[in-house]
């Protein structure tokens, strides 16, 4: 039988936030699939690390330091994609930090710090993206959220209303580029729970780590989800190949949830 044709060959990919978790997935699926893959990450050395695992693997991809908060860091990386290859074909929007704390007790400072990775970094990724897709003939642009954009979660006010914002602005750039004829489509993912180092990071799984153990602490946040478990990457990240790939040629402005059923009720 004949090898099933790859979904995105000749495609060339930035993924941002590809040094963990969710981006990295991403990253070597979309390479695996046959794009060309610039992974890019706040942490340098984890986004070379995932570059060296696709070229591992015999795939092509190249690594760069981009921090999405920062417009000069963004003008940076689409500059040099541009010059390197030619094209943008698919932003993939994924960095993103994790934040627990009620309103009440929000500093405003750490507030501003997730907006401007969750949000502001998602805002540069569309500007910058569709400006180089806009002048190389278009593109795909898949952005993560979450299903706390959705569903609200009591003490978690600056991430789920980061979240929910990206879903919004998501869809007005749909429009906009779909007003404008651009050939840009530009969906969004919203993940359930995803089984990434982000929640390890938090100070309730070190909490629950501390009585429980690394495994105790898994079981515990996975307790009550539908399917009785959290998603692996991988389970994200082939819903944003699908957007980012042309079998998704009529879907845009459009949001997908992959959370097995979380945000159904
Ligand atoms: P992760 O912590 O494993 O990976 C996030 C990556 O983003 C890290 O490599 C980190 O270095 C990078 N990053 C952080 N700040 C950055 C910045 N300013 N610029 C560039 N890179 C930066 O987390 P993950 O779970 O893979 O999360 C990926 C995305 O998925 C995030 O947007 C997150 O909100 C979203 N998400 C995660 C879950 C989950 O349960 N893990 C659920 C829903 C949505």
């Amino acid at each position: 039988m004949a090898a099933a044709p790859k979904r995105v060959r000749g495609k060339v990919a930035l993924v941002t936030g590809a040094a963990s978790g969710i981006g990295r997935a991403t990253a070597l699926l979309l390479a695996d699939e046959g794009a060309t893959v610039l992974a890019t990450d706040l942490d340098a050395a984890g986004a070379a690390r995932s570059a060296a695992a696709i070229r591992a693997a015999g795939g092509a991809a190249d690594a760069r330091a981009l921090d999405v908060a920062n417009e000069a860091s963004w003008q940076a990386a689409v500059g040099a994609v541009r010059d390197a290859f030619g094209s943008l074909d698919i932003l993939v929007n994924n960095a993103g930090i994790s934040h627990a704390r009620p309103v009440t007790d929000t500093p405003l400072e750490e507030w501003r710090r997730v907006m401007a990775v969750n949000l502001d970094g998602v805002l540069l990724g569309l500007k910058h993206g569709i400006r180089v897709m806009r002048e190389t003939g278009g593109g795909v642009i898949v952005n993560v959220s979450s299903a706390s954009g959705v569903k609200a979660s009591a003490g978690a006010a600056a991430y789920c209303a980061s979240k929910a914002a990206v879903r919004m602005l998501a869809r007005v750039a749909a429009l906009e580029c779909a007003a404008a004829g651009d050939r840009i489509r530009i969906n969004t993912v919203l993940p359930g729970g995803v089984k990434t180092p982000m929640w390890e990071g938090m100070d309730f799984f070190a909490e629950l780590t501390r009585h429980e153990g690394v495994e105790g602490a898994w079981r515990a946040v996975q307790q009550g989800t539908p399917g009785g478990r959290f998603a692996e990457p991988e389970e994200v990240a082939r819903a944003i190949l699908f957007l980012a790939s042309d079998e998704a040629s009529y879907v845009n402005g459009a949001e997908l949830a992959v959370d097995y059923g979380l945000t159904a009720s």
